[in-house]
């Protein structure tokens, strides 16, 4: 738990959130924003800032960050048709939220992100 961190307080239930998982060790909810029919934050419940403070032992949180995330696609009905995972980090990425997550966007063509 971070002071100040907004998704913190969303995995605490502190601030609402539309929710669609939470085990002890991820939540996911749907974004405020939405960029795509379907856009669901997958995020651990541990405050990580972004993928520069990884370390050796959350490679098992890693993983299941990305499992969560395969049952979520198939859940909202875009495993066949594609989607998207994000992972924004740092300044040059427009990483909004110090707290490490991993977007899920589907269910419309999408641009290719590299042209
Ligand atoms: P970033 O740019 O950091 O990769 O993405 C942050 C995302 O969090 C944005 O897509 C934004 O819409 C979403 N977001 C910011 N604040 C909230 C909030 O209070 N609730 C929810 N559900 N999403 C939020
Ligand atoms: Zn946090």
């Amino acid at each position: 738990m971070s002071t100040g961190c907004i998704f913190c307080k969303i995995i605490s239930g502190d601030i609402d959130s539309d929710q669609v998982y939470q085990d002890e060790r991820v939540t996911a909810f749907r974004d405020i924003n939405p960029k795509a029919p379907t856009h669901i934050l997958i995020v651990p419940n541990e405050h990580i800032a972004s993928l520069n403070e990884i370390s050796e032992q959350d490679k098992d949180l890693l993983g299941h960050l990305f499992l969560v995330e395969k049952r979520l696609a198939q859940q909202e009905g875009v495993a066949q048709s594609g989607y998207r995972t994000i992972i924004n980090t740092g300044p040059d990425s427009g990483q909004d939220v110090q707290h490490l997550h991993l977007h899920l966007l589907g269910g419309q063509r999408m641009r290719h992100p590299m042209g």
